[in-house]
This record gives C-alpha cells, sequence and structure tokens, in this order.
C-alpha cells in the first residue's frame, strides 16, 4: 500500500511522543474534503457533520470552521456539540429511540431542529414544548420504499426502525401538523450509506428530490430546510475505487436546481449530512507490533491494539466478513511479505489483517490503518479487557496535538 508522502513522519512522531496505539487526524486532509465537497456542488449544500462518525471534542471544535452545522444523535452528543461552542441552533438531532429526557433537555436547550422519526415521538416533543411555552421547529424524516444498489449500509428500502415509511407519510404528517408544540420547518432522509458508485448516489438523491417534492405538495409545505443523507463512500478495502465526486456533482447539479427554481422551495436550504466522506481518510489507526511468531508456517504480528481499539478495522462492525483495511508500515521498505495482524486480546476474533503483504514487520515496528478517521474509538469496545485506550493526535499548522477526551485518560 503507498503511504501519502510524508505523512510518515508524523505518524511515527505521534507514536513516539504519545503512545501507541493511536489514532491521528490530518486537519489539512479534512479541509481539503470540505473544500472539495463545496466546490462539487456549487455551494449548493450546506455541510452538516454527523457526530457519530468522530465525537472527538477537539475535532468538533475545530470543524467549526469547516462544516455549517452537526448532525447529533443522542443528548450526549448534543452536549459534546455545545461543549465544543457550537450554538444549539446550528445542530439537528436525529436518533430512533429518543427519549423523553432527551427531548426535553434539546428542546430547552434551544436545539436548531429537532429531527422526528415518530409521531409518537412528535406527539411527546409537542407536549414537552407547550410546557415550555415553546414552538420547536421539526423536520420529519423519511424512510424511501427503495434504496438503490450500492449502499454498503441500507436504513430504508425495506423493514426499518428509521424515519416515518414514506408510505405512511399522509396520515402521519397531518397528524403532526396539528401539533401545537412542533412547527414543521422541512423534511430530512438518510436512507443508505458507504457507496462508491457516482450514479447510484445520485438515483438516489434523485428518489430524495421526488419524495421531497411530492410531500411538499400534499401538505403544502414550505419548508425551510431539506437534508440529504449523503451516502458518500470511502474506499475501504483493496480494489475499492474512489468515488468520482465530482461526477456526482455534474450529474446532480442541475436537478437541484429545478428544485429550487420550484417557488415553494425558494430560500430552502439544501443541507448534505456527512460523517466518513469529510473525515474519514484524513485519519490513521497507529500500533506497534509487541511480538512476532511464525506459527505453523504463518507469520503472526501482535499489535498493542486490535480490534479493542479499532473495532471496524477488525471486520465486526456491521460487515459479513472480515476484509483487509488499507494499511502500510510506517517507515517500512523490503520485499513485500505476508504476515496476519492480530491485536492484544485473549479472543480469535481480534484481528487487523489476514496476509496482508508488508515490509518484513518484526517487534517494535508501526503499522499505520488507513479510512480511520470515522468510526475509531467511539465505535470500539475500549473497554474490554482493560487495556489503555488508544490516543487521538491531530496534526495541524503548530504540529502534532495530544486531544484524547480527557475522560478516556488512563
Ligand atoms: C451516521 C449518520 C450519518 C453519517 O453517515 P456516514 O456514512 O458516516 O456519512 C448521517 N446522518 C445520519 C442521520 C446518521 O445516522
Amino acid at each position: 500500500m503507498q503511504q501519502a508522502a510524508g505523512i510518515d513522519l508524523w505518524l511515527q512522531a505521534a507514536a513516539d511522543g504519545f503512545g501507541t496505539p493511536c489514532y491521528v487526524y490530518d486537519l489539512a486532509a479534512i479541509k481539503q474534503r470540505s473544500q472539495r465537497l463545496r466546490q462539487a456542488f456549487g455551494e449548493r449544500f450546506l455541510l452538516s457533520f454527523a457526530v457519530k462518525s468522530n465525537p472527538n471534542p477537539a475535532l468538533l471544535e475545530w470543524l467549526r470552521t469547516q462544516a455549517d452545522g452537526l448532525d447529533v444523535s443522542s443528548i450526549g452528543e448534543f452536549r459534546l456539540a455545545l461543549a465544543a461552542g457550537w450554538p444549539a441552533s446550528r445542530l439537528s438531532f436525529t436518533g430512533p429511540g429518543k427519549r423523553d429526557a432527551e427531548l426535553r433537555e434539546a428542546i430547552e436547550g434551544g436545539v436548531g431542529e429537532l429531527v422526528v422519526e415518530s409521531v409518537r415521538e412528535a406527539v411527546s416533543a409537542s407536549t414537552i414544548a407547550v410546557e415550555l411555552g415553546r414552538q420547536q421547529p421539526i423536520l420529519v424524516r423519511l424512510a424511501p420504499a427503495t434504496v438503490p444498489k450500492g449502499f454498503g449500509d441500507q436504513m430504508a428500502g425495506r423493514p426499518s426502525p428509521f424515519g416515518i415509511d414514506v408510505e405512511d407519510s399522509p396520515e402521519a404528517i397531518d397528524a403532526i401538523l396539528a401539533l401545537p408544540g412542533v412547527c414543521l420547518q422541512g423534511l430530512h432522509i438518510y436512507a443508505g450509506t458507504q457507496c462508491l458508485r457516482a450514479e447510484a448516489i445520485c438515483e438516489n438523491y434523485r428518489n430524495f428530490i421526488e419524495i421531497f417534492s411530492d410531500v411538499t405538495d400534499r401538505h403544502r409545505l414550505l419548508p425551510r430546510t431539506l437534508i440529504f443523507g449523503s451516502g458518500l463512500g470511502i474506499p475501504y478495502h483493496g480494489g475499492d475505487e474512489p468515488l468520482d465526486l465530482e461526477a456526482v456533482g455534474r450529474d446532480i447539479c442541475p436537478d437541484l436546481d429545478a428544485l429550487a427554481a420550484r417557488s415553494c422551495f425558494h430560500g430552502t436550504r439544501f443541507v448534505l449530512e456527512i460523517g466518513r466522506y469529510l473525515t474519514g481518510e484524513a485519519g490513521y489507526f497507529v500500533t506497534r507490533v509487541v511480538s512476532t511468531k511464525l506459527s505453523r508456517g504463518t507469520k503472526i504480528a501482535i499489535c498493542d491494539g486490535g480490534m479493542n481499539a479499532h473495532l471496524p478495522a477488525s471486520g465486526h462492525f456491521g460487515m459479513v466478513m472480515h476484509r483487509n483495511y488499507p494499511m502500510h508500515k510506517v517507515n517500512g521498505q523490503g520485499p513485500l511479505e505476508p504476515v496476519t495482524l492480530v491485536g492484544p486480546l485473549c479472543t480469535s476474533i481480534d484481528r487487523l489483517a489476514n496476509a496482508v503483504h508488508l515490509p518484513p514487520v518484526e517487534a517494535g515496528d508501526l503499522i499505520a490503518v488507513h479510512s480511520s478517521g470515522a468510526y475509531g474509538p467511539s465505535a470500539s469496545p475500549i473497554g474490554f479487557i482493560a487495556h489503555p485506550v488508544p490516543r487521538e493526535i491531530i496534526i495541524d499548522e503548530a504540529g502534532l496535538r495530544d486531544v484524547t477526551p480527557s475522560g478516556r485518560r488512563i
């Protein structure tokens, strides 16, 4: 695997200076991604970052300069966003199982747009808002009946806990519009993710556009906001071709313009809700080899962080089978040879790579796993077997900075 020029200097310094395992996030790479996204869609979309993909507090704080809003999906993420200096008015709050206490805290705290996922939730929110003497702006999350092929994970197009099924939306939205404590300000769809095919992404967005149009007409709405759950994927495995983002932009911009030209959508904000595509490829997971072993003809390297620190790379985060993430040996040289990389846990499922081809790997070497800037520590069972938690390090103009959340220092 070819590494980005110069990154090894940083990865080595991060590991030597702050310890391993660690995650290293390159802010310049995230900035480039955000600019590329804005260019590809000609500024037609505002960008909202899905906190669940990387809730690191320092990252969230810095993202105020790169994203227009945040999407939180629990009250814990709402608090993190506020602590990172985001005004509540720039937050949306999704999630299929919001409890009344969460709704109350978010409404009281002035959340910009509550994304309601059921009539029951809208009723609860309305009751709470009335008690507080408020009217809460809401979006309704809709679950399309179909999702094109090509998405790694799907939240609609089949029975789903997320949102209101489009077929049920006429009565549901009528019921929601009758509630006194909530004010319907727009619609939200997030139907699938991790898609690398431009045509499938566009087909999916065209499906959103048709649903947004139909629902808006049917209920005579004047939406302030339409949220498009992006679905944009990143390469995770050998043979994955990166998404052609510019092709997505060229193909979908005329449809967005046609939508914006309809009088009911004058002044409507189109928002791209995005996680992994913004931060994923800007992050590396760095783990140090503790020892190596030749076992019955297979070379095994045992690393100081495995599935406990990086569950998705171990293949246990919604994947059907393990496939190696892209990775390289930091400052590695020499002929490539197959090696199996495992973590420190006493379980056979703690495996980072099967027969990955790397320069000869010995104790003390560093392995950098790519595409690790989203769904890292917070998506991993970091308490399992009580190993030290992974550090989180940022690279910015000032150099390297340890930004491990304080509650997680061991
Ligand atoms: C997880 C999530 C996202 C982000 O998904 P990515 O695949 O990381 O882009 C966006 N919106 C909602 C509602 C989510 O739950």
